[in-house]
Order: structure tokens, then C-alpha cells, then sequence
């Protein structure tokens, strides 16, 4: 039985979306396999207005709080140190799930799970969502390039991987996990983005 990376408390399951977490209840992390995380981060429905029943503010409005809500609470949880994976116990590895989203994870390059803080699971949802349809034209460059580079990146990828099976050779690998790099200097903080997507620059 699995515990927490963060407080060490044995991690409870919970069904989201077909997709099985590890859920902390005492700091409310959340442990994931990584194709599980990105079924979920693309599975999120986009906001509904029409649930709303106030109807008081506009659904601008409340897209704002939220989401800049959200960002606060990532970063006051934010784990700053590589913690242990509680599967295989190696060190985790800090990075992104997708460059263009300024939110630190923790990764098992050995068993490919993803520790999320509290908070970071519903804002990397958001957050892939919101980047997904901006019509923003400084967000949409950005998105353009990226496909590109990820296009590139799949290419490269297959090439080696049908270098790798013709030579059998276990020497040569595709990278980390997921792991391409992008001019860095392009991408936007958190706090940056979270002011493009919800309009105050
Ligand atoms: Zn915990
Ligand atoms: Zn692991």
C-alpha cells in the first residue's frame, strides 16, 4: 500500500473519470499514472454558463476567480524538493506536463506515475483547457510553434525508436519520458499566463 510522498499517510484510491488516483487525505495531493493524468487533463469538459444558477455575474467573471484562485493554491502547495516515488521509492523528478503550462509536477521516470500538490490537478485541467481554445494572439504564437516542435519531436521519436529496434540496442535512448525541450525563453510564468487568460494584460 502506497503512502504519501509529502506526509507519508497511506494514500486512498478514488475512481475520477475511469481513471485510478492516489489521493492523499491529509495534504490532498493527488498520484497518477501519467496516462491517466493526461486523460484527464484532456477529458475536462469546458466551463457551462447555463449551470450557473445565480446568473448574477457573467461567466467571465467567475472564469476569473477561479482560475486565479486556483493558481494561488498551486503555488501556496507547491513542493519545492523532489520528493520520493511511493511506488518504487526512486527520487521524482520536477518538470512541466506540457511546456506551455507553468505548473511544477513530480515525475517517476521508473514507473511513470505524476505526484500532483493540492490544488495543481484542477489547474493543469483548466489551465490545458484554457490554452487549448484562447483566441489570444501572444498564447495562439506559442501554441503554433509548439505543435510544430511536438510534430518534430514525434518524428524524431519514431525515427529513433525504428533505429532502436533495427539495432536491438537497449544503449540507445529516446530521452526521458515525454521529455523535449522548447526555447524556454517564450513561455510564460504562471502568473503572467494566468493574467493573459483571464484578460488583465
Ligand atoms: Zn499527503
Ligand atoms: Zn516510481
Amino acid at each position: 500500500m502506497a503512502r504519501c510522498p509529502a506526509c507519508f499517510v497511506f494514500l486512498t484510491v478514488v475512481i475520477k473519470n475511469d481513471v485510478r488516483i492516489k489521493t492523499c487525505s491529509s495534504c490532498f495531493g493527488d498520484w497518477v499514472a501519467r496516462a491517466g493524468l493526461m486523460h484527464l487533463v484532456r477529458a475536462v469538459a469546458p466551463p457551462a454558463p447555463a449551470s450557473e444558477a445565480g446568473g448574477a455575474s457573467s461567466p467571465a467573471n467567475s472564469t476569473t476567480v477561479n482560475l486565479q484562485d486556483l493558481a494561488v493554491l498551486a503555488s501556496e502547495s507547491d513542493t519545492k524538493n523532489p520528493l520520493s516515488c511511493p511506488d518504487c521509492h526512486v527520487q521524482l523528478a520536477i518538470d512541466r506536463l506540457h511546456p506551455m503550462i507553468p505548473v511544477n509536477l513530480q515525475f517517476c521516470r521508473k514507473c511513470d506515475g505524476v505526484w500532483l500538490d493540492v490544488g495543481k490537478l484542477p489547474l493543469v485541467q483548466r489551465l490545458f483547457h484554457e490554452l487549448l481554445t484562447t483566441t489570444d494572439p501572444r498564447l495562439v504564437q506559442v501554441r503554433e510553434k509548439l505543435a510544430l516542435a511536438e510534430m518534430a519531436f514525434e518524428q524524431r521519436h519514431e525515427r529513433i525508436e525504428t533505429i532502436r529496434n533495427r539495432m536491438s540496442s537497449p544503449g540507445l535512448a529516446a530521452g526521458p519520458a515525454g521529455g523535449y525541450t522548447f526555447g524556454g525563453s517564450m513561455l510564460f510564468g504562471l502568473e503572467e499566463l494566468v493574467d493573459i487568460l483571464t484578460g488583465r494584460i
